[in-house]
Parts: C-alpha cells; sequence; structure tokens
C-alpha cells in the first residue's frame, strides 16, 4: 500500500513541525499549511487521505474551513481544539469532523484516532462499490435493500433513493434544495417540505427504530448522515 497521505493545516509552527515529524516518522507523507485559506485550497486540489485542521486560524478558522471543504469532499478531518472550545467540539461535529483531540494531546492520542478514520476510509472505499456502509446500517445499491444489523429494512422508492443519495455523500452536509434536485428532480413542483417529511419517515424506520442517530439536522442547512451519538 502507497503510504497515505496527510495534509496538517496548523498555524502554530512548532506544533506543526513536531507533528510532521512524528507523522513522517509513522510513514505517512505530510503537507502542511499554515493558514485557514492556503490549507482550504490545498485540501480541495489534492486528493488527500486524511486532514488535521486547527480551529483557530489565521485567514480563515478552522469550523469555516470544514464548512467549505464538506460542499464537496467527505474526506476525514480530525479538529484540534484547545482545551476551552467545548462549543467548536460539538459544532465541530455537526459540520462533519469525523474526530477532534484537545490541546494538549499525546502524540499517540492523535495517531490513534489517525488509524481509526483511515481505517473506517479504506473500509467504505475498499468493499464491494455496490454496498454501502454507516455504521450498522447497509445499502445494496445493486438489489435495492436496505438492513440495519442484518435486519432487513423496509423502505418505499423515495426513501429508499433518499437514503442512498445520503449515504453516497456520507459526512457531506446536502441542502434541502441539493437533496429536492436530486431525489425529486428539477422539475419538482410541490412543496419543499417534502424532504424534511421524507427526512422523518428515515428517521422513524432507521434511527428512532434502532434507537441511533445516523441523520443529522444542521439548523439553516440541511441534512447529513454521520456516524454518532452526538
Ligand atoms: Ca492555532
Amino acid at each position: 500500500m502507497p503510504a497515505q497521505s496527510i495534509l496538517l493545516i496548523e498555524d502554530e509552527l512548532k506544533i506543526a513541525r513536531f507533528l510532521e515529524l512524528e507523522l513522517k516518522y509513522e510513514g505517512y507523507t505530510v503537507e502542511q499549511a499554515h493558514d485557514g485559506r492556503s490549507g482550504l485550497q490545498k485540501a480541495l486540489e489534492n486528493n488527500f487521505d486524511l486532514i488535521i485542521l486547527d480551529v483557530m486560524l489565521p485567514a480563515l478558522n478552522g469550523m469555516e474551513v470544514l464548512r467549505r471543504l464538506r460542499q464537496t469532499s467527505g474526506v476525514p478531518v480530525i479538529m484540534l481544539t484547545a482545551k476551552d472550545e467545548v462549543m467548536d467540539k460539538v459544532m465541530g461535529l455537526d459540520i462533519g469532523a469525523d474526530d477532534y483531540v484537545t490541546k494538549p494531546f499525546a502524540i499517540e492520542e492523535l495517531l490513534a484516532r489517525i488509524r481509526v478514520a483511515l481505517k473506517r476510509k479504506n473500509n467504505v472505499t475498499a468493499v464491494n462499490p455496490s454496498i454501502l456502509k454507516i455504521d450498522e446500517l447497509t445499502v445494496d445499491l445493486e438489489k435495492h435493500t436496505v438492513s440495519f444489523n442484518n435486519e432487513y429494512v423496509e423502505l418505499t422508492k423515495r426513501e429508499f433513493d433518499l437514503l442512498k443519495y445520503l449515504i453516497e455523500n456520507k459526512n457531506i452536509v446536502l441542502s434541502r434544495e441539493k437533496i429536492l434536485e436530486t431525489v425529486w428532480g428539477y422539475d419538482y413542483l410541490g412543496d419543499t417540505n417534502v424532504v424534511d417529511v421524507y427526512i422523518r419517515y428515515l428517521r422513524s424506520k432507521i434511527d428512532d427504530k434502532y434507537n441511533k442517530k445516523l441523520i443529522h439536522t444542521v439548523r439553516g442547512v440541511g441534512y447529513v448522515l454521520r456516524n454518532g451519538n452526538n
């Protein structure tokens, strides 16, 4: 397997240098950015396996970098937050961070989180591409079936199409408009509330039924399918 690449967006040069050395020692290739704007640009222009993103950054803060990145990319992101940034933690997970590590942290902890995030990512892409998984939920695109923990979940065609769109873009926040265009089509003339209605149907058949939070509402934006208990 070729070396996995990590983009490190961190403005504190001492920390960045230290992390780069440690990550390289572990066999990763590392690229650095020292402000949010150039970090976002690098993230969008390259295909990194993982991104380590500091929250407090000049030019564009980490939250904003993540928010913009998630409009088009599902790359695993681990955020670095300071001890008192509890709000940021919650917000970060809300807008699609995979994990976070609180500063000051032990390097072993960060390395462990990186391994978990990369493993999760590889599990998703390496298996049969017609079978998409998140947590215990499995969507088989070929057979048009959905199961949770091997238990068959019965969905209508529209519910299936919506879930398919969500899981194909997992960890990416999708606006109501985008969902409407993709699942219902450009020429749909009915009420846009239909998206919320069908999200509710899916939740009752999956999240509520199995007591799991997979479909998350991002207030003022839309919805995201994400692994997480928060
Ligand atoms: Ca910083």
